[in-house]
Protein backbone atom coordinates (compact mmCIF):
# COMPACT_ATOMS: atom_id res chain seq x y z
CA UNK A 1 0.00 0.00 0.00
CA UNK A 2 1.43 3.63 -0.82
CA UNK A 3 1.96 6.08 2.05
CA UNK A 4 1.75 8.72 -0.69
CA UNK A 5 -1.53 10.36 -1.45
CA UNK A 6 -4.35 9.98 -3.65
CA UNK A 7 -4.48 12.15 -7.00
CA UNK A 8 -7.34 12.03 -9.48
CA UNK A 9 -7.27 12.89 -13.19
CA UNK A 10 -10.10 12.89 -15.68
CA UNK A 11 -9.50 12.44 -18.88
CA UNK A 12 -6.79 10.03 -17.98
CA UNK A 13 -7.11 7.72 -21.32
CA UNK A 14 -5.26 8.86 -23.21
CA UNK A 15 -2.77 12.21 -24.04
CA UNK A 16 -1.86 14.13 -21.11
CA UNK A 17 -3.96 12.56 -18.84
CA UNK A 18 -2.93 9.38 -19.25
CA UNK A 19 0.99 10.58 -19.00
CA UNK A 20 -0.06 12.51 -15.89
CA UNK A 21 -1.41 9.49 -14.17
CA UNK A 22 1.32 7.46 -15.61
CA UNK A 23 4.32 10.05 -13.40
CA UNK A 24 2.56 10.77 -10.61
CA UNK A 25 2.66 6.64 -10.48
CA UNK A 26 6.16 6.65 -10.93
CA UNK A 27 6.28 9.00 -8.21
CA UNK A 28 4.54 6.54 -5.24
CA UNK A 29 1.20 7.91 -5.58
CA UNK A 30 -1.94 5.98 -5.87
CA UNK A 31 -3.84 7.26 -8.61
CA UNK A 32 -7.97 7.61 -9.46
CA UNK A 33 -8.27 7.41 -12.93
CA UNK A 34 -12.08 8.43 -14.73
CA UNK A 35 -12.48 8.67 -18.35
CA UNK A 36 -15.12 6.94 -20.82
CA UNK A 37 -12.81 4.40 -22.58
CA UNK A 38 -12.10 2.15 -19.44
CA UNK A 39 -10.06 -0.40 -21.52
CA UNK A 40 -7.54 2.28 -22.42
CA UNK A 41 -7.28 3.35 -18.36
CA UNK A 42 -6.86 -0.30 -17.82
CA UNK A 43 -4.18 -0.95 -20.40
CA UNK A 44 -1.74 1.56 -18.80
CA UNK A 45 -1.41 -1.01 -16.24
CA UNK A 46 -0.33 1.21 -13.72
CA UNK A 47 -0.03 -0.13 -9.53
CA UNK A 48 -2.87 1.03 -6.59
CA UNK A 49 -5.02 2.84 -9.67
CA UNK A 50 -8.63 2.66 -9.29
CA UNK A 51 -10.03 3.10 -12.96
CA UNK A 52 -13.66 4.63 -12.91
CA UNK A 53 -15.51 4.79 -16.41
CA UNK A 54 -16.61 8.11 -16.06
CA UNK A 55 -18.62 10.65 -18.38
CA UNK A 56 -18.00 14.19 -16.69
CA UNK A 57 -20.94 15.65 -17.88
CA UNK A 58 -22.64 13.42 -15.21
CA UNK A 59 -21.77 14.72 -11.51
CA UNK A 60 -22.77 11.57 -9.91
CA UNK A 61 -20.78 9.45 -11.65
CA UNK A 62 -17.58 11.66 -10.65
CA UNK A 63 -18.18 11.45 -7.23
CA UNK A 64 -19.10 8.17 -6.83
CA UNK A 65 -15.10 7.56 -8.35
CA UNK A 66 -14.06 9.76 -6.10
CA UNK A 67 -16.11 8.04 -3.24
CA UNK A 68 -14.33 4.20 -4.68
CA UNK A 69 -10.33 5.81 -5.12
CA UNK A 70 -10.99 7.49 -1.58
CA UNK A 71 -12.91 3.90 0.01
CA UNK A 72 -9.45 2.33 -1.18
CA UNK A 73 -6.46 4.84 -0.45
CA UNK A 74 -7.51 7.61 1.64
CA UNK A 75 -8.52 11.72 0.32
CA UNK A 76 -8.09 13.17 -2.94
CA UNK A 77 -5.05 15.69 -2.48
CA UNK A 78 -5.07 16.64 -6.06
CA UNK A 79 -7.94 16.91 -8.56
CA UNK A 80 -6.60 17.31 -12.25
CA UNK A 81 -9.61 18.39 -14.10
CA UNK A 82 -8.15 17.48 -17.57
CA UNK A 83 -10.61 16.24 -19.56
CA UNK A 84 -11.36 18.12 -22.72
CA UNK A 85 -12.91 17.56 -26.20
CA UNK A 86 -11.55 20.18 -29.13
CA UNK A 87 -14.11 20.33 -31.84
CA UNK A 88 -12.34 23.13 -33.89
CA UNK A 89 -14.12 24.42 -37.03
CA UNK A 90 -15.05 27.83 -38.82
CA UNK A 91 -17.19 29.04 -36.36
CA UNK A 92 -19.94 30.20 -39.50
CA UNK A 93 -21.06 26.59 -40.32
CA UNK A 94 -20.18 24.70 -37.21
CA UNK A 95 -23.26 22.90 -35.85
CA UNK A 96 -23.92 23.86 -32.52
CA UNK A 97 -24.38 20.59 -31.23
CA UNK A 98 -20.76 20.80 -31.43
CA UNK A 99 -20.49 23.66 -29.39
CA UNK A 100 -22.92 22.29 -26.95
CA UNK A 101 -20.53 19.37 -26.39
CA UNK A 102 -17.12 21.52 -25.83
CA UNK A 103 -19.17 23.94 -23.42
CA UNK A 104 -20.95 20.88 -21.47
CA UNK A 105 -17.28 18.81 -21.36
CA UNK A 106 -14.89 21.92 -20.99
CA UNK A 107 -17.22 24.06 -18.45
CA UNK A 108 -19.52 22.04 -16.87
CA UNK A 109 -17.16 19.00 -16.82
CA UNK A 110 -14.45 20.81 -15.27
CA UNK A 111 -17.04 22.48 -12.66
CA UNK A 112 -17.90 18.80 -11.86
CA UNK A 113 -14.93 17.45 -11.10
CA UNK A 114 -13.95 20.67 -9.12
CA UNK A 115 -17.63 20.24 -6.92
CA UNK A 116 -16.41 16.35 -6.06
CA UNK A 117 -12.86 17.35 -4.27
CA UNK A 118 -13.21 20.93 -3.15
CA UNK A 119 -15.47 20.66 0.61
CA UNK A 120 -12.99 17.99 1.51
CA UNK A 121 -10.18 19.89 0.50
CA UNK A 122 -11.43 22.70 2.58
CA UNK A 123 -11.74 21.05 5.34
CA UNK A 124 -8.60 18.91 5.44
CA UNK A 125 -7.11 23.01 4.58
CA UNK A 126 -4.76 21.04 2.28
CA UNK A 127 -4.98 19.91 -1.70
CA UNK A 128 -4.17 20.79 -5.33
CA UNK A 129 -6.38 21.78 -7.82
CA UNK A 130 -4.67 21.68 -11.50
CA UNK A 131 -7.00 23.06 -13.79
CA UNK A 132 -6.84 22.40 -18.01
CA UNK A 133 -6.93 25.27 -19.58
CA UNK A 134 -5.07 25.90 -23.03
CA UNK A 135 -3.05 29.03 -24.68
CA UNK A 136 -6.10 28.93 -26.50
CA UNK A 137 -7.47 30.24 -22.41
CA UNK A 138 -4.83 33.56 -22.61
CA UNK A 139 -5.38 34.34 -26.38
CA UNK A 140 -7.87 33.52 -29.61
CA UNK A 141 -7.84 32.10 -32.33
CA UNK A 142 -10.34 32.50 -35.26
CA UNK A 143 -11.15 28.85 -35.78
CA UNK A 144 -11.17 28.14 -32.05
CA UNK A 145 -13.69 30.48 -31.22
CA UNK A 146 -15.92 27.96 -28.61
CA UNK A 147 -13.02 26.04 -27.59
CA UNK A 148 -11.24 28.97 -26.81
CA UNK A 149 -14.92 30.49 -24.81
CA UNK A 150 -14.68 27.25 -22.93
CA UNK A 151 -10.76 28.08 -22.24
CA UNK A 152 -11.11 31.61 -21.24
CA UNK A 153 -14.14 29.82 -18.46
CA UNK A 154 -11.01 27.53 -17.10
CA UNK A 155 -8.81 30.97 -16.39
CA UNK A 156 -11.58 32.95 -15.29
CA UNK A 157 -12.80 29.88 -12.67
CA UNK A 158 -9.83 29.17 -11.99
CA UNK A 159 -8.18 32.33 -10.86
CA UNK A 160 -11.65 33.32 -8.97
CA UNK A 161 -11.10 29.89 -6.95
CA UNK A 162 -7.29 30.42 -6.39
CA UNK A 163 -8.84 33.50 -4.10
CA UNK A 164 -10.83 31.88 -2.56
CA UNK A 165 -9.17 28.49 -1.86
CA UNK A 166 -5.84 30.38 -0.52
CA UNK A 167 -7.56 31.21 2.78
CA UNK A 168 -7.88 27.11 3.08
CA UNK A 169 -4.77 26.28 2.01
CA UNK A 170 -5.71 24.82 -1.25
CA UNK A 171 -3.41 25.44 -4.48
CA UNK A 172 -4.98 26.31 -7.55
CA UNK A 173 -2.78 25.92 -10.48
CA UNK A 174 -4.06 26.39 -14.34
CA UNK A 175 -2.34 24.63 -17.21
CA UNK A 176 -2.25 26.84 -20.28
CA UNK A 177 -0.43 24.06 -22.81
CA UNK A 178 0.64 25.25 -26.42
CA UNK A 179 0.77 22.77 -29.16
CA UNK A 180 1.08 18.64 -27.37
CA UNK A 181 1.18 16.10 -29.23
CA UNK A 182 -2.13 13.52 -28.16
CA UNK A 183 -5.26 12.45 -29.79
CA UNK A 184 -6.99 16.05 -29.41
CA UNK A 185 -7.11 16.44 -33.34
CA UNK A 186 -9.20 13.29 -33.54
CA UNK A 187 -12.89 15.56 -32.24
CA UNK A 188 -11.90 18.02 -35.42
CA UNK A 189 -14.51 17.38 -38.47
CA UNK A 190 -13.84 20.38 -40.26
CA UNK A 191 -11.37 19.59 -42.91
CA UNK A 192 -9.71 23.39 -43.37
CA UNK A 193 -9.38 24.00 -39.87
CA UNK A 194 -7.58 20.43 -39.51
CA UNK A 195 -5.33 21.03 -42.30
CA UNK A 196 -4.83 24.99 -41.35
CA UNK A 197 -3.69 23.49 -37.61
CA UNK A 198 -1.66 20.58 -38.87
CA UNK A 199 0.42 22.98 -41.43
CA UNK A 200 0.88 25.38 -38.51
CA UNK A 201 1.97 22.33 -36.84
CA UNK A 202 4.29 21.43 -39.25
CA UNK A 203 6.25 24.68 -39.90
CA UNK A 204 6.59 25.07 -36.24
CA UNK A 205 8.33 21.70 -36.15
CA UNK A 206 5.15 19.74 -34.29
CA UNK A 207 4.43 19.82 -30.98
CA UNK A 208 5.81 18.95 -27.65
CA UNK A 209 5.59 15.38 -25.61
CA UNK A 210 2.85 14.83 -23.09
CA UNK A 211 5.03 13.97 -20.14
CA UNK A 212 7.08 17.34 -20.32
CA UNK A 213 3.47 18.49 -19.16
CA UNK A 214 3.36 15.79 -16.78
CA UNK A 215 6.65 16.66 -15.47
CA UNK A 216 6.42 20.18 -14.77
CA UNK A 217 3.08 19.21 -13.19
CA UNK A 218 4.99 16.88 -10.69
CA UNK A 219 7.14 19.22 -9.93
CA UNK A 220 4.94 22.13 -8.97
CA UNK A 221 2.54 19.72 -6.89
CA UNK A 222 5.93 18.67 -4.80
CA UNK A 223 6.74 22.38 -3.63
CA UNK A 224 5.92 22.69 -0.03
CA UNK A 225 1.96 23.34 0.17
CA UNK A 226 2.59 26.86 1.11
CA UNK A 227 4.22 27.72 -2.53
CA UNK A 228 2.10 28.03 -5.46
CA UNK A 229 3.17 28.02 -9.06
CA UNK A 230 -0.38 30.03 -10.28
CA UNK A 231 -0.05 28.86 -13.99
CA UNK A 232 2.24 26.59 -16.07
CA UNK A 233 2.32 28.21 -19.42
CA UNK A 234 4.40 24.89 -21.69
CA UNK A 235 4.99 25.65 -25.55
CA UNK A 236 6.55 24.32 -27.97
CA UNK A 237 10.14 26.92 -28.39
CA UNK A 238 8.55 28.10 -32.27
CA UNK A 239 5.08 28.49 -31.03
CA UNK A 240 3.91 32.41 -31.83
P1 LIG B 1 -6.84 13.56 -25.78
O1 LIG B 1 -7.92 13.57 -26.80
O2 LIG B 1 -5.72 12.60 -25.93
O3 LIG B 1 -7.46 13.37 -24.32
C1 LIG B 1 -8.73 13.88 -23.96
C2 LIG B 1 -9.19 13.12 -22.73
O4 LIG B 1 -10.43 13.67 -22.30
C3 LIG B 1 -9.41 11.64 -23.02
O5 LIG B 1 -8.91 10.88 -21.95
C4 LIG B 1 -10.92 11.52 -23.09
O6 LIG B 1 -11.33 10.24 -22.62
C5 LIG B 1 -11.33 12.60 -22.09
N1 LIG B 1 -12.72 13.00 -22.27
C6 LIG B 1 -13.27 13.67 -23.32
N2 LIG B 1 -14.58 13.81 -23.13
C7 LIG B 1 -14.88 13.24 -21.93
C8 LIG B 1 -16.06 13.08 -21.18
N3 LIG B 1 -17.25 13.53 -21.62
N4 LIG B 1 -15.99 12.44 -19.98
C9 LIG B 1 -14.81 11.97 -19.53
N5 LIG B 1 -13.65 12.11 -20.19
C10 LIG B 1 -13.69 12.73 -21.38
O7 LIG B 1 -6.30 15.06 -25.77
P2 LIG B 1 -5.37 15.88 -24.73
O8 LIG B 1 -4.66 14.99 -23.80
O9 LIG B 1 -4.62 16.80 -25.57
O10 LIG B 1 -6.48 16.73 -23.97
C11 LIG B 1 -6.54 16.86 -22.55
C12 LIG B 1 -6.88 18.29 -22.22
O11 LIG B 1 -5.79 19.12 -22.62
C13 LIG B 1 -8.12 18.85 -22.91
O12 LIG B 1 -8.87 19.60 -21.97
C14 LIG B 1 -7.55 19.76 -23.99
O13 LIG B 1 -8.44 20.80 -24.32
C15 LIG B 1 -6.32 20.27 -23.27
N6 LIG B 1 -5.28 20.85 -24.13
C16 LIG B 1 -4.67 20.09 -25.11
C17 LIG B 1 -3.69 20.65 -25.91
C18 LIG B 1 -3.03 19.88 -27.00
O14 LIG B 1 -2.38 20.49 -27.88
N7 LIG B 1 -3.08 18.57 -27.00
C19 LIG B 1 -3.27 22.05 -25.73
C20 LIG B 1 -3.95 22.73 -24.65
C21 LIG B 1 -4.92 22.14 -23.88
P3 LIG B 1 -12.54 9.35 -23.19
O15 LIG B 1 -12.72 9.69 -24.62
O16 LIG B 1 -12.06 7.96 -22.94
O17 LIG B 1 -13.71 9.72 -22.34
Amino acid sequence: MSTKPLVAITGASSGIGAAVAKTFSDAGHPVLLMARRLDRMEALNLPNAVCCEVDVRDRAQIRAAVEKGEAAYGPVDMMFCNAGIARLADIGTQPPEEWDEMIDINTKGVMNAVHAVMSDMMERRAGTLFMMSSIAGRKVYPDHTVYCGTKFFVHAVSESLREYLSDYDVRVIVLSPGIIETEVLGAVNDPNTLKAYQDNKKKIGGGIGPEHVASIMLHSYQMPQNALIQEICITPTRQK
